[in-house]
């Protein structure tokens, strides 16, 4: 059983996942934190985010994997907090551009996709990773709605960066996660498609229940 969201940066994606995971008995994989895995590595090993080659190799030979609570291990170390910090934010949606690191994400996300039952959230879920998942829903709301809530849950964890930090931030990776050469955020006929932005966690849940029921 495969559910799949895709949707814009602080659409509500993560937190649907989580929910929907703990109701239905499904493993809940972040896609996004793949990615900013392979960001953090880059930030770590130093590797300039122009230099493709380097950042291609670098994701050729890493070792990412989820536990059930949804903590993530970059080469064997608990990397779940870091992967948030501004700096692999403000690199991540670039570096995810680059088709040869996508194609590498999408056969670990594929792997983990068949090996259980999840709940898989990003941007190309529904379209390149299982375009024939079982259920593909879409997650939506305003840009002001998602940066308000971004910026809320980084100051509740300690993550220092100000409204209009958030604000460019997400407006860039919207443009960005909406122009990739490959696995671009896009809308289509056969998701399912939900606006958040004027609805309670619960009502969203509700929405999504009514047709996984
Ligand atoms: O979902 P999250 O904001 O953590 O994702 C971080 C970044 O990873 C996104 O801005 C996007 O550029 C990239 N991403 C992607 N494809 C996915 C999930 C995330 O390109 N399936």
């Amino acid at each position: 059983m495969i559910v799949a969201i895709d949707g814009p940066a602080g659409s509500g994606k993560g937190t649907i996942a989580s929910i929907l995971s703990k109701k239905l008995n499904l493993v809940n994989i972040d896609t996004g934190a793949t990615y900013r895995c392979v960001a953090l590595k880059v930030l770590r090993n130093k590797l300039n985010i122009d230099d493709k080659e380097e950042i291609i190799k670098l994701s050729n030979n890493i070792d990412i994997r989820f536990d059930i609570n949804n903590n993530v291990y970059l080469d064997g170390i608990d990397v779940t907090k870091e992967i948030r910090s501004k700096e692999v934010t403000n690199i991540v949606s670039p570096i995810s551009s680059i088709v040869e690191v996508r194609k590498n994400m999408v056969d670990l996300q594929r792997r983990l996709g068949n090996s259980n039952n999840v709940v898989m959230e990003g941007r190309d879920i529904t379209t390149v990773v299982f375009p024939n998942a079982d259920f593909k829903f879409y997650l939506d709301a305003t840009l002001e709605e998602r940066v308000k809530r971004r910026y809320k849950e980084y100051k509740e964890k300690n993550i220092e960066m100000s409204y209009e930090e958030v604000y460019e931030n997400i407006k860039n990776r919207d443009y960005n996660d909406s122009h990739k050469e490959v696995g671009s955020l896009m809308r289509t006929k056969d998701q399912i498609y939900i606006d958040s932005t004027n609805l309670t966690i619960e009502e969203v849940t509700n929405k999504f229940m009514e047709v996984l029921k």
